[in-house]
């Protein structure tokens, strides 16, 4: 008798190993393992227990990670579907880590930089994101165990809106909870300030242009009215961390009757103001990145390879999987 359920997916009938996590058995290969984890080398080359009765001798492995993280982690070291979602791409890197995959890891970095990214043009393109707020916690954790600094600026400043939620940390599939460590949780509380406060000023310069003067509608006396209204505590919300959010459309919602060339005006004084906070976001969240403000495929292809050739930065980083 079996001491666990199989898996309905991972169960291949010519696997050479099965793998026990939560009382769930997923068959697999153990050369697919072996070749490409040292950690499961030195893990598999102990003499196993013997296996059921009438069953090729293949040895039963107690894991102790979650059922749903080694299903998603298996799925891509085996020929299966690799569903790409938060739970699996973080699961993938959390064990890509600790069994020391590094080409899992680092496949899956460019997934989450994509989602919180340290170039402006990608942060226009993937707003919003269909995430639940905490997924920036794991990320912040995920960012701090492989060295990927550059997910941490806009992983602090999506933190920052957590408000009191940010100490409840964020719920995994498995149903545990992991928290920002106490440094990030700190950096949160000040960075929400410095948000704030850039934010503030960033309205300030939108609303008081003075091209819109120059509209035949006198748009302009709309505009300020909003600000007023701004001034006056009528607005709520506005004073919140997130600088991407438009205050654009709350004032064209507001006045629908704003023509199309002040619209304008509005969205590139706005664009060119967030692209400013951007800039800046590493030492507003309280972080150094190299390379911030370009993507991650301007970062690796160069432009000037030599140059990073010269001050190579691998096996750098806390937690790096082993040195190169
Ligand atoms: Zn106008």
């Amino acid at each position: 008798m079996e001491d666990f359920k199989r898996d309905s997916e991972l169960w291949y009938g010519d696997g050479t190993i099965i793998l026990v996590a939560s009382g769930l058995g997923f068959k697999v290969y153990k050369d697919i393992l072996v070749k490409q984890s040292l950690v499961f080398e030195d893990m598999l080359s102990f003499p196993q227990p013997p296996s059921v009765e009438g069953q090729q001798a293949c040895p039963i492995v107690p894991m102790p990670d979650s059922a749903e993280d080694l299903r998603h982690f298996l799925r891509f070291l085996m020929p299966a579907k690799k569903p790409r979602t938060f739970n699996s791409m973080s699961a993938c890197i959390r064990l890509g880590h600790k069994y020391q995959i590094d080409s899992l890891v680092e496949d899956s970095l460019p997934w989450f930089s994509k989602l919180y990214p340290s170039d402006f043009a990608t942060l226009d393109k993937h707003r919003p994101k269909p995430l639940p707020p905490t997924c920036a916690i794991a990320t912040i954790n995920i960012a701090r165990l492989t060295g990927a600094d550059y997910l941490l600026p806009m992983a602090l400043a999506e933190c920052c809106q957590l408000g009191a939620e940010i100490v409840n940390g964020h719920q995994r599939e498995d149903g545990t909870r992991e928290y920002l460590a106490l440094d990030d949780l700190g950096r949160c509380f000040q960075a929400q300030r410095k948000l704030i406060e850039a934010r503030v000023f960033a309205i300030e310069r939108i609303v008081n242009q003075d091209l819109y003067g120059e509209c035949k509608n006198e748009d302009g006396d709309l505009v300020e009215e909003f600000h007023e209204q701004m001034r006056e505590g009528a607005i709520p919300g506005f004073c919140s961390p997130n600088f991407w959010e438009s205050i654009g459309e709350r004032i064209t919602s507001r006045f629908p009757e704003i023509c199309r060339q002040c619209r304008k005006e509005l969205a590139t004084e706005e664009r060119d103001q967030q692209r400013q906070i951007f800039a800046r976001l590493p030492q507003l969240v309280g972080v150094t990145v190299d390379g911030w403000g370009k993507s991650r495929a301007q970062v690796i292809k160069g432009p000037n390879e030599r140059a990073n050739q010269s001050t190579t930065k691998r096996g750098r980083g806390r937690g790096r999987p082993h040195a190169m």
